[in-house]
């Protein structure tokens, strides 16, 4: 049975459209088919500064969410990155191998930075823990959205070098993007991705969104000056998104959509895509709630989940430490 592992940050109170349907959606089909790992990433999270109560907060609303979506901790592993070492100390020896120049070449880095007055070593480095995050695991595959594909990239880039230089030691990982949903563009700004950082409150539908936020911003999408509901990203960015959403919460053909809306206004459609989207959005906000009603059962929920993840990652630690000429940790 094929591995799937993926993570994410906990850089907001709440997860958006765009992860869920570019990730978070594959995360829970996918813990039927593979042997999954899920971690809430706060290594990650800290790269770009923080505060440490948020950090908290933000932690236990991550695992709530997940769990809210549909994941299972019988059914898969669900953990916190920082609860287990391993990742970091492979994430050193995983740097060593890493060229300057290669690392300089994450457009990642390069973009968050460019929003910064002073951008970290950290965020400089976080594609190379992210690499690590995966071998760790033995990973075949990786859901996430469009803009990890370079980080996947660099992740077979060291696990190739890797085993060539000490030895076969790490499985090469898979991305895996769903091509229709592997970037949800911002609402009011529709070339760019929706992100958690990044974007604008307006810009995001969140999954704990109430229904009169949720549908205020699906009509207040920027779109275009035309009248045609039509999907052409290439004139129609802001259409071409609220198509897709449209189309995988409602599970119906953009196609069908297109004939469905055909002489209608942008008036109409947007008043139909603020339905679907409370009535997809607001069980996952309420079981939120729920979960987050009871932190310490949350916390148990994900110290056991660490400890599962550990004896997978202690195992592959062992082994490169071995291979490199390391003592074993004690
Ligand atoms: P941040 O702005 O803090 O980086 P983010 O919104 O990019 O937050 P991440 O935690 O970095 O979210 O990413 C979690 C997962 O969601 C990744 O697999 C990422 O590729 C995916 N993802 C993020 N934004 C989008 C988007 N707009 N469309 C599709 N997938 C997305
Ligand atoms: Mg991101």
């Amino acid at each position: 049975i094929p591995r799937v592992l993926s993570g994410i940050q906990p850089t907001a109170e709440s997860f958006h459209l765009g992860n869920y349907l570019g990730a978070l959606r594959q995360w829970v089909a996918m813990q039927d088919t593979h042997d999954a790992f899920y971690c809430v990433v706060d290594l990650h999270a800290i790269t770009a500064g923080h505060d440490p109560e948020a950090l908290v907060r933000r932690r236990r609303a991550s695992a709530a969410q997940l769990l809210a979506i549909g994941l299972d901790p019988d059914r898969c592993t669900l953990f916190v990155q920082s609860q287990v070492p391993e990742h970091t100390q492979l994430s050193w020896v995983l740097g060593a191998i890493t060229g300057f120049g290669e690392a300089s070449r994450m457009t990642q880095f390069k973009d968050k930075s460019a929003k910064q007055e002073r951008a970290s070593v950290g965020l400089f480095t976080y594609p190379i823990l992210q690499a690590a995050d995966i071998l760790l695991y033995d990973t075949d595959e990786v859901p996430v959205g469009e803009d990890q594909r370079q980080h996947l990239e660099l992740t077979r880039d060291l696990a190739g070098r890797f085993n060539k230089t000490f030895g076969k030691t790490f499985r090469l990982p898979k991305p895996h993007i769903v091509k229709d949903t592997a970037k949800i563009c911002d609402l009011q700004d529709p070339t760019a991705k929706m992100s958690k950082s990044n974007s604008v409150p307006a810009g995001i539908v969140d999954l704990r969104d109430t229904p009169k936020a949720a549908a205020k911003k699906i009509r207040s999408a920027v779109t275009d000056t035309g009248r045609e509901i039509v999907f052409d990203e290439e004139n129609k960015p802001g259409i071409a998104n609220l198509l897709t959403i449209f189309s995988v919460l409602a599970g119906v053909t953009i196609p069908e959509l297109e004939a469905r809306y055909q002489g209608k206004g942008y008036g109409d459609f947007k008043g139909d895509l603020a339905d679907v989207v409370v009535e997809a959005i607001a069980p996952i906000a309420r079981r939120t709630e729920e979960y987050l009603a009871d932190p310490a059962q949350l916390d148990k929920l994900l110290t056991e989940g660490a400890r599962k993840a550990r004896a997978v990652a202690t195992a592959t630690l062992a082994d490169v430490y071995d291979k490199v000429g390391f003592a074993q940790p004690v």
